[in-house]
């Protein structure tokens, strides 16, 4: 038995296209396992490719070529058990605006084969807050409601993975929240949960694992923390005990002098210790009154591995 919820091996995908735009190749080649038990980032610019991973172990779209094993069950020999094993929330909205929300999931439990008495409907209403929303139709929803109501859908056959695709794009706090308080319960009960998002942020803040997709292909696959650690650059801000000018800085070390007349220096560490910085500032004859130094981010990360890409939020 695998430890795996995911193993993909070798997935492409060329859309045929229309006439006007020909095909296009959206996956070159992508080989990922996802591991059992963790939240997994799937991270990239627009038109990285990430739905299309998505959409295809959901089996909304066709792959061209290419292995998906879903929780052990390859797609093409055991397609109801590996169905059976996920739950997307899909980019886009696919509500039927004449349902309410408990119809909703009624029908989408009903087209996964669960029986009536082994039905979660009132505790899913209650797990995404559309209880007292239950009989309303889907057009009278909030937007916010629809993408709750769309959690809610992909969880009717208590699926082991949880797939969401931009859940929180263009969504207010308090939405963003509540899908994030959802999804790491989730997590903490057991459910694997993969999640595509192009909040640098958010993936930094809930993933144990990222991949990075550009241009259809695996650019990197690593925890979050050592991700972050390969970025070795570091800013070191120092607020002087009077107003100060830059002072001579060695070589590797760029500095400005901040509108708050803070002095802020970035250094890559593997080339200078910090130390130099500080010799540098007391040369000059600055007293320090406070130092405060900064890891990279994800962000930096994710600029050096996808430089030349043009994504748009
Ligand atoms: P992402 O989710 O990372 O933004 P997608 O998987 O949606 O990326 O898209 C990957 C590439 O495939 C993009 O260039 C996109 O335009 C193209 N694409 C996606 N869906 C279709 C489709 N149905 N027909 C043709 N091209 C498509
Ligand atoms: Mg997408």
């Amino acid at each position: 038995m695998t430890e795996n919820a995911i193993e993909i091996t070798g997935l492409r995908k060329t859309y045929r296209g229309s006439a006007k735009s020909g095909p296009k190749e959206a996956l070159k080649g992508i080989d990922l396992t996802i591991p059992r038990g963790m939240i997994f980032g799937l991270l990239g610019p627009n038109g990285a490719g990430k739905s299309t991973i998505i959409n295809i172990l959901a089996g909304l779209v066709n792959k061209t070529s290419g292995q998906v094993r879903i929780w052990g069950f390859d797609q093409d020999v055991n397609p109801r058990q590996s169905r059976a094993s996920i739950g997307v929330m899909p980019q886009e909205p696919n509500l039927d605006p004449f349902f309410t929300p408990r119809q909703s999931l009624e029908v989408q439990a009903g087209l996964y084969g669960v029986p009536a008495a082994q039905r979660k409907t009132d505790e899913i209403l209650d797990l995404i807050g559309l209880t007292d929303k239950a009989g309303a139709y889907a057009r009278t929803l909030s937007g916010g409601m629809r993408r709750r109501l769309l959690l809610g859908k992909a969880l009717v056959h208590t699926p082991q993975i949880l797939v969401l695709d931009e859940p929180t794009a263009g969504v207010d706090i308090e939405l963003r929240n509540m899908l994030w308080a959802n999804v790491r319960k989730l997590n903490e009960q057991g459910m694997t949960i993969i999640l595509t998002t192009h909040y640098l942020e958010e993936a930094e803040a809930m993933c144990d694992e990222i991949a990075i997709i550009n241009h259809g292909t695996l650019v990197t696959r690593d925890t979050t923390a050592n991700l972050i650690g390969r970025i070795d650059a570091k800013t070191m801000v120092i607020v002087p005990e009077a107003p100060a000018a830059l002072p001579g800085l060695p070589e590797g070390v760029e500095g400005r002098l901040r509108d708050d007349g803070a002095l802020e220096f970035t250094y890559r560490t593997t080339q200078v210790p910090a130390e130099a910085v500080l010799a540098a500032v007391r040369n000059a004859g600055i007293a320090i009154r406070d130092v405060k130094t900064q890891e990279a981010n994800l962000e930096d990360v994710f600029l050096s591995l996808t430089a030349g890409a043009h994504g748009r939020g």
